[in-house]
């Protein structure tokens, strides 16, 4: 096996292009599972770790663009968690210690498990994915970049470079289940992000559907009956809080698997975005 260790994006791209074969190394926590159960077995490896402009973040002008190799530990620990308190949620909630150190929001994207836990806050904050390859660069939205059980639209040659979206104007929210509270792939999930600005609820899940998974109706609804006010945003009728629960429930399509059933999967979907409206209306 050859393993390249480029030092920029341009390297890169060359890189992958000469061979698209090639697997792109950030992290490791999925891609080194695989190979250590000889799931795959590359005959070369671009890895990342020497790419810094990868790993860096800005916020401007109200966005922010997130290095796709940005690991989760940096997401909770920086001023990001201000700026994305759902993203940083997810973050703390992924594996442990090790993985969150090591692991990127670009390898959970080009992954596309529908499992993934930041993929869901990505969705709801209609993130845009950055993808390079020599012949330039592309914007994808999230909700478009997955588009089944671990498939993206990414091509072999391409990266993702960068994750942006907008800075919170507003409560956001990350829940999953699991069999336990820590180290654990989710059940289900569930983000939701409110923007007082533009008066707009945002709500998407994990582990329900193939791909990530918006629920407009229930976020119409949810934008309907809050009182919006200029010092924090109620729900006035605690009937709001279980209607919403069951039409962000009836948006899932979950399956019977080894880690749940689809009632299960139904139930706690249910659970979640009621608790998630809760909290994100009496904060
Ligand atoms: C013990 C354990 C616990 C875990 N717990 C969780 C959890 O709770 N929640 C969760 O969501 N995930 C979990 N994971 C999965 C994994 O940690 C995440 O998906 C992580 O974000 C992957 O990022 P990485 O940088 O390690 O990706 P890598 O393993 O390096 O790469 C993953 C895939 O993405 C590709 N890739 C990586 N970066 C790029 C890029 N920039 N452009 C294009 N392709 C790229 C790789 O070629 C590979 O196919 C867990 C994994 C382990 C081993």
């Amino acid at each position: 096996m050859t393993v390249s260790m480029p030092s920029s994006v341009d390297e890169t791209l060359r890189l992958l292009s000469d061979d698209p074969a090639a697997t792109i190394l950030a992290g490791g926590t999925d891609a080194m599972v695989e190979i250590n159960y000889e799931h795959r077995r590359p005959a070369s490896v671009v890895s990342l770790r020497r790419v810094n402009e990868l790993a860096t973040w800005s916020i401007d002008g109200g966005t922010v663009r997130l290095g796709a190799t940005v690991p989760y530990v940096e997401i909770m620990n920086s001023e990001l968690a201000a700026a994305s308190p759902g993203l940083a949620q997810a973050s703390r909630t992924v594996g442990s210690s090790q993985i969150r150190n090591t692991g990127t929001v670009g390898g959970n994207l080009a992954t596309g498990s529908p499992a993934g836990d930041t993929i869901p806050v990505l969705a709801a904050l209609d993130a845009i994915v950055e993808i390079a390859s020599v012949r330039g660069i592309r914007e994808v939205a999230v909700v478009d970049l997955i588009v089944g059980v671990k498939r993206t639209v990414l091509e072999p040659d391409e990266l993702i470079v960068a994750i942006r979206f907008p800075v919170a104007s507003g409560p956001q929210e990350f829940l999953k289940i699991g069999p336990r509270n820590a180290m654990v792939i989710s059940v289900a999930s569930c983000a939701l992000v409110i923007n007082q600005a533009e008066r707009s609820v945002a709500c998407a899940l994990g582990s329900v559907s193939p791909a990530p998974l918006r629920c407009g109706d229930a976020e119409e609804f949810a934008a309907a009956n809050i009182d919006w006010t200029s010092d924090g945003i109620r729900i006035t009728d605690p009937r709001t809080l279980e209607t919403f629960g069951s039409m962000v429930a009836d948006a899932a399509s979950p399956i019977d698997d080894h880690r749940s059933t689809a009632a299960y999967r139904k139930h706690g979907i249910a659970v979640m975005a009621r608790r998630a409206l809760t909290r994100a209306t009496t904060s």
